[in-house]
């Protein structure tokens, strides 16, 4: 493949096949959606038709895998107990919807433990994990390396690999690394991506890197912030990212921009990136 696969976040307001419309309006080959409000709990009904024009219009260009993402306000660790309850339910709802376009990536947040504890809160997340997770769903659930704020479980690769350990069913698991933020949690994709990527291949297995998320950041290495730039006008910068999108680890996923952008800056960013991946 000699074509980035890359796309950005698409708004779920209008249903599937406006998403697929507007990610090809990009120039996008995959995309990223929240399944439901990301600050808040509601879904949209799924439309059985609007999800087969998607899925046709999809196979028609020969795109592969969409990345959704879970609202922000999932925290299957969190210290409230109503807040587990809805981010259980909302999992496993989720999960379900995943089902009507088979084969993708549904990518979450680990949680946040507010106080209880890392190996408490990995317990609480594995937990929801081997209540939900099926032998015969045909998502994979994408763990995201986070920033390490406040109580962020997942600031490291050691943190993933404890959920994972703890998981009943881990081939149904991969992992999705956000440049934001490995490098707001300290690991220097900037001088040492190599070292990086070898670390996780140590720790995590690259096999289970399924897709990134491509982020400049507005904050130093190590900054523990998860506040996102431009491609290029961030602390990480353009010569890193045209490292990242051409590093033999990491080249044939699908990368997704979550930067601070509107359509035409994710149109640019785009065809910006595609303009340095190696043939
Ligand atoms: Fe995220
Ligand atoms: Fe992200
Ligand atoms: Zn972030």
């Amino acid at each position: 493949m000699s074509v980035l696969n890359i796309g950005s976040h698409i708004s779920s307001s209008k249903g599937y096949e406006a998403m697929g419309k507007q990610a090809l309006k990009l120039g996008a080959s995959t995309f990223a959606f929240f399944t439901r409000n990301p600050r808040g709990g509601s879904a949209k009904e799924i439309v059985p038709e609007d999800v087969n024009r998607y899925r046709r219009l999809w196979q028609e260009q020969g795109y592969g895998r969409i990345v959704a993402h879970a609202p922000y306000t999932m925290n299957a660790c969190s210290a409230r107990p109503e807040v587990r309850r809805f981010s259980n339910d909302t999992f496993a709802d989720d999960l379900a919807r995943m089902e009507y376009t088979p084969g993708n990536y549904y990518n979450f947040h680990p949680g946040s433990h507010t106080g209880q504890g890392t190996e408490e809160g990995i317990r609480l997340i594995a937990g929801m994990l081997n209540v939900h997770l099926k032998p015969e769903q045909t998502t994979t659930v994408l763990l995201e390396t986070m920033a390490g704020k406040g109580s962020e479980i997942g600031g490291s690769f050691q943190e993933l690999r404890m959920i994972l350990e703890q998981a009943e069913l881990p081939e149904k698991i991969g992992i999705c690394l956000d440049t934001c933020h490995v490098w707001d949690a300290g690991y220097d994709i900037v001088e040492n991506l190599d070292g990086v990527l070898e670390e996780f291949d140590r720790i995590l297995g690259l096999p289970k890197l399924k897709a990134v998320h491509i982020n400049d950041s507005m904050n130093p290495k190590g900054s523990h912030k998860d506040r996102h730039a431009r491609i290029g006008e961030g602390t990480i910068g353009l010569e890193a990212f045209k490292r990242i999108i051409n590093h033999p680890a990491l080249r044939e996923l699908p990368f997704i921009l979550e930067t601070p952008n509107d359509e035409e800056g994710w149109t640019r960013e785009i065809a910006l990136l595609r303009g340095y991946y190696n043939d």
